[in-house]
Formats: structure tokens, sequence, C-alpha cells
């Protein structure tokens, strides 16, 4: 069979191609406490007056974007950051609640950079890279040091030490916050240092700008090409190094806990021209979530993991007790995570807990509408704390609640329910976080690097901050010492190439002219998504998937009703752009899906399960990490395994009860 036809055939391995072997080669080969420093010193610097003479894009100016776009300007380097927002303070980093982790053992509860380590790469179930990871854990420290530093006004004790609560996955107390708001003040605290250094002229910041092509010029990363959003103009932009800040792509599956305008343009056009993409199938289902109330909606509401600090999760126990929930008494109801799980309870892993309430909900044990949904309930934390100091903590989070649903959870339990909220997957990345194509750097929840087949919570913070403000601008200069690169203008081929293929896809939406919204379009292809690989997926299911989303692709070009002009602000054109990535994309996902014939953290293959129902990993057959190379538009994608060792954690079976 030829490579550009599309397998009907059972046989998963006939949807894609295997290719070479691929291995991380920059983490030196060293006591994994020393690589870190090792490959710092290793790295080679450049000096500040040649600094000048450099330059560096940078799109995404979310908490991984804006801090590399401040410490690279201030380190010396000329940096364009670009943004689709009206400003880097919308970013979707804002929307983060609950905190930022760090192994600073405040509470001196037995926390160390170890056990952080040991923690992650267990929790994302052993796929993820240990020596990426002990680094996440060793610069965990100095993050929070920095963000104290900027003014970050962080939870305090009443002594006036930081304070600290607990997220899923783990035994101590080492998520730092600032009450619900956390990633809101982390992103001021970062755009006040990329603002010091837009005024100092070393950074030149376009808001409402969108990238839709990389241009790669000689084998290396070297512009970008972007849509002016308000005029519709096309522009080239060059640099010696290209970073993608650009965040993850959970709206694939339309409904989500993501910003709506959160997409994977960015990194799938980089894919295209050659960036391997890691474990795109590696999604994250968040537990605590308000339910979905109708076909009306384009958003889910996240309501943080904190809540399961004091929130208590259950249902009734037998399906047919319709009473309201406080006239339920203490017999009737069951606390399925704190009876199945005893040594974590209710803070059990974001991939435990989701699966536990989708299968008392199978069981018909669900409340609300539909049965779709758990209690999470604070009574004994009112009773045990008082209000006061329930609503110090959480305040705005009960707010939020109360205003979504009109019902008041300081006197009736919660309902929540899982859904789509974060993406393990991203671009491959080696450990100075550069892509398969030199001089393409990736960070934040972009790139696949540290949370393996499940993030902890609290982590993705941490991991976009490390990138930004300690790995990436120590990494960087190894690269870049080899510059300033031959000069690259938008007369050169590769860069009218980029041009012409944004234009020609652009005019193409616009000429369409058929009878279907692009959300039409979006809803039905999140709904696949969701249905087939979502919180469980089958071999069958996924065929199905793969099955409808080529066919919805085909009607996508030539049904789809894109009004307006490209010389406008046109916002049917910009997500008609980004749904015709997440076809792609979604194709790739179920592949990927279908090829990990394994469970492992939220992949969850039913016929890979422990009796017990818990996700049964296969360390003989997919301890790897899977990096996709784009082929060809349809032809089969190209699988890279990069095989994943473990030197310092025990694989093991998960247990968290
Ligand atoms: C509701 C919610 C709550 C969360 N709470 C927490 C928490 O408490 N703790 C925690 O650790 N994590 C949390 N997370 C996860 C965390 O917020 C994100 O993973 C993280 O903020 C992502 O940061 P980022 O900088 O990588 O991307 P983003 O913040 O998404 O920024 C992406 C940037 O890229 C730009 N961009 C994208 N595409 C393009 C393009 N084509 N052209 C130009 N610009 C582009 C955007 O304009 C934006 O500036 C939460 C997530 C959600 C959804």
């Amino acid at each position: 069979m030829t490579n550009s036809e599309m397998p009907d055939s059972l046989d998963a391995n006939s949807f894609y191609i295997e290719g070479a072997d691929i291995a991380d080669t920059k983490a030196p080969q060293v006591p994994i406490d020393r690589r870190w420093e090792e490959r710092r010193f290793g790295a080679r610097l450049v000096n500040p007056a040649n600094r000048r003479k450099l330059s560096v894009i940078i799109v995404g100016s979310g908490l991984a974007g804006s801090s590399a776009a401040a410490t690279l300007g201030e380190a010396g380097y000329n940096v364009k950051c670009f943004c689709y927002q009206d400003s880097p303070r919308r970013a979707h980093s804002i929307a983060a609640q609950g905190g930022i982790n760090a192994a600073k053992n405040y509470r001196n509860d037995g926390d160390s950079v170890y056990r952080l380590f040991y923690d992650t790469v267990k929790g994302g179930d052993f796929r993820a890279r240990e020596s990426n990871v002990y680094r996440l854990a060793e610069v965990s420290v100095e993050i929070i040091d920095q963000c104290v530093a900027q003014g970050v006004p962080f939870a305090r004790e009443y002594g006036g030490l930081l304070d600290n609560r607990s997220f899923g996955g783990v035994q101590v107390s080492r998520t730092f916050y600032a009450r619900g708001q956390t990633g809101q003040q982390l992103l001021i605290g970062a755009y006040q240092a990329l603002e010091r250094q837009i005024a100092a002229e070393t950074v030149e910041m376009h808001t409402r700008h969108e990238m839709l092509e990389l241009i790669v010029v000689d084998g290396r990363a070297r512009g970008v090409v972007i849509r002016d959003m308000v005029t519709g103009g096309i522009e080239t932009h060059f640099a010696d190094a290209v970073v993608l800040a650009t965040g993850g792509y959970g709206n694939v599956f339309y409904l989500s806990t993501n910003a709506v305008g959160c997409n994977v343009t960015a990194t799938w056009r980089a894919h295209r021209k050659g960036a391997y993409f890691a474990n795109p199938c590696f999604t994250q289902i968040h537990p605590t979530c308000i339910p979905v109330s109708g076909e009306h909606q384009s958003k889910l509401t996240l309501m943080s993991e904190s809540l399961r600090n004091d929130g208590r999760i259950w249902v009734p126990k037998s399906g047919e007790d319709k009473r309201d929930p406080r006239e339920i008494p203490e017999q009737d109801r069951d606390y399925y995570l704190e009876r199945i799980y005893p040594s974590f309870g209710n803070l059990v892993p974001r991939d435990i807990a989701s699966r536990a309430a989708k299968n008392v909900c199978d069981e018909g044990r669900g409340v609300g509408p539909g049965g779709l949904g758990v209690y999470l309930d604070f009574a004994d934390a009112i009773a045990r704390l008082g209000r006061p100091a329930v609503e110090t903590k959480y305040g705005n989070l009960f707010n939020m609640y109360a205003q979504i649903t009109g019902e008041d959870p300081y006197q009736t339990p919660m309902r929540i329910y899982p859904a789509v909220h974060y993406t393990m997957g991203g671009l491959w990345v080696d450990y100075d976080l550069q892509a398969s194509i030199p001089g393409l750097y990736v960070t934040g929840e972009a790139n696949f690097s540290d949370h393996g087949a499940n993030r902890l919570g609290a982590s993705a913070l941490m991991q976009g901050l490390a990138d930004g403000y300690f790995v990436l601008p120590s990494t960087i200069n190894d690269y870049l010492a080899d510059g300033p690169f031959p000069k690259v203008d938008e007369s050169h081929p590769a860069a009218l190439e980029a041009v012409e293929a944004v234009s020609a896809r652009i005019d193409k939406l616009l000429s369409v002219n058929g009878s279907r919204t692009v959300d039409s379009f979006h809803k039905e292809l999140g709904r696949v998504m969701w249905d087939y690989c979502g919180m469980e997926r089958s071999e069958e299911g996924l065929r199905k998937a793969l099955t409808r989303i080529r066919e919805l692709k085909k009607e996508f070009w030539s049904d789809v009703r894109v009004l307006g002009t490209n010389e406008e602000l046109n916002q049917a054109l910009e997500r008609a752009g980004r749904v015709a990535d997440f076809f792609e994309l979604g194709e790739l996902m179920c592949i990927d899906s279908l090829v990990r014939r394994e469970s492992c953290g939220g992949h969850f293959r039913v016929e890979s399960q422990t009796p017990d129902g818990e996700a049964l990993r296969d360390d003989d057959g997919f301890a790897y990490v899977s990096a996709w190379e784009f082929s060809g538009d349809d032809r089969r994608p190209v699988l890279h395994k990069e095989p994943l060792v473990y030197e310092y954690v025990e694989m093991k079976q998960r247990s968290y009860k």
C-alpha cells in the first residue's frame, strides 16, 4: 500500500508509518541532581554586546511567553512578541485559579525537590522524562522568590509567612496561591516585567496579531507570517530564533474550561513545517467543573481543585434517592473517593477523580439534570472552620458558582462534573526546550515536556514560569551563540511561499460560501472528540471517530460559510482557520490514541484496565513518548518513539489507596 492511501483496515498500524526512534541528547549524563547545573554551565554564553545583534520572536504572552520575553529583553536580545488578544494581560493564563507548586517545604511536612520530582513522575503515570521533571522541581523554588520580588500578593498566614495548600496526587502542602486568582496575579507580575522591557525598547509588543505560518530557512526556524487581526494585513517577521508559547489545544473538544480563543494553530502550523507533535492524545479531564447545562454553551467553568482541600465529594448510595442533598443523612451518602482511596481521599489526582465521577454516574447515581453530576459539599468545612474562614479561602470561587448556577454553595452542595481542561501533549522538545526544527523553541502548555500522561494540579503555572524565567533564558544562548544567522527578508523564497500559503488559505475559506457556520462544525467535531477520544477510548470508538472526522473535514471545506472579508476585523474568519487546524489535530489525536493500546493517566483505553477499573499501563509496549512527524496532507503520519528510561523512580502500578 502506498503512503497516500488512508486505510479502512482494522490494523491500527495501517494508520501510520513507524519511523526511527529519537532521543533527547541535551541532558548531561551525570547524576540527576547535577544535570541542570551541568547543562547551564555547558551551554555557551553570548556576551552582552553580541546579544544586541541577535533577535528572538516570541509568539504568545501568557505566563510562558511574557516571562520569556521580559527575561530575554532584559538580557539584551532584540525581542518581538505577538499575541492575538488586545493585551498580554488577557492571555488564558489569567484564568488559573488554584495555585502554583514549589518544593519550599515551608510547612515542614516532608517536602523536598526529590518528593516533588517523585510525585510528578508518578502523577504523570510514568510517561514523562525524568531529567526534565527533576529540573522543574529544582527550579520551582526560584519561581516563588522571583514572583515575591515582583510583588505578587501570595496568600500569607497570620504571622506573615507565605501560606500553602494541597492539590491532588500529593500528601504535602506545597501549593502557593493568591485566593482563587493565582494566574491573574502571576500574570500581572510577568506583564509588569514585560512592560518594563517594552518601555526600555528591548521588546516590541504586537497585540491583535495572529501567527498563521512558520518560516523555515535552510532547516532553521527564522520567522513567522502574521495576520494583523484589525486590518487583515499579512506581515512577515524574521529573527535568529522563534519561540512558541501559544498555550494548549483543549478547545479541539469545543467545550472545555479553556478561554474560547485558545487554539492549536501556531503549533500545528509548525508541526506541518517539520516540528514533531508529541503525545497528542494526552488530555486532562478535570474532575471539578460546573456541569454542562444545555446546548447553548460555548465554554465550561472550572471550580478550582483547591476546593478539594475542604470540600467532600459524594453521591447518594442509591440512584433512586432524589431527596434534597441536605436531607440525605450520612448513612445514605457515598463519599466514594474517601471510600475507595483512603490515603488520598478527595485529593486523588485528576484522572482518578474524573474517572471515579464518571463511574458513579454511569451506575445511575449521578445528581442534577441528566444525572451527570456529583456533589462537592462544604457543610463539614463550614461547621469546622466557620463560614468567614471558608469565605476568605474560596470566596470568589463560591461567588462565581452562585452567579453561574443560581444556587448558594454555602447552603447547598455544589454540583460538579469532569470537563476537558489541559493538554499534556504538545510540540516535542529536547531538554533545552528546542523542537525538532533547529531554532524553534517551545515553552509552557504548548510543549509536551513535563507532565507525562496526567498533570498534577498547580504544576502548569510552575512549568510555564520555569520555562520562561529560568530554562529558556539559559538554553537558547547555546543556539544563539552561533548567530547572527544570514539575513533573511520577505523576498526569500521560503518567506514568499509561506505568505502565499496563508493568503491562499484565507481566500479559500472566504470563497466556499456554503451553508454551515464555523461554530456548527466545531461543535460537531468537539462532540465526536468527547464521545470517542474523551474520558474513555476504545478501538471501535476511535475508528468511528476517525471516519467521522475525515467526513466532517471534507464537508467543512465544501460547505462552510465565512461571512465578511479579510480586510477587516473578522472573527468568523479567525475561527475558521483555527477549526480547520483542529480537524487535522483531532485526527492525529485519535490515531495516537488508537496506537497507544494501553491506559495511562488521562488516556483510558477500555481494553486495558485492572480488575477494579484502574488504568492498566503496558510498560513493555508503551514506555515511550510518541513524537509524530507530518508527512503531507492525506498521507500517513510517521511515529518516532522516544523510549523513556526510569533510573530514579521505580515504575510500578500507581496506587492512591
Ligand atoms: C480555568 C483554568 C484554571 C487553571 N488553574 C490552574 C492553576 O490553578 N494552577 C496551574 O498550575 N495551572 C492552572 N491551569 C492551567 C494553566 O492556566 C495553563 O496551562 C497556563 O496558564 C498556560 O500558560 P501559557 O503561557 O502556556 O499559555 P496561555 O496563557 O494560553 O497563553 C497563550 C498565548 O499565546 C498567544 N497565542 C496563541 N496562539 C497564537 C497565535 N497563533 N498567534 C499569536 N499569538 C498566539 C495568546 O494570545 C496568548 O498570549 C488552569 C487552566 C484553566 C483552563
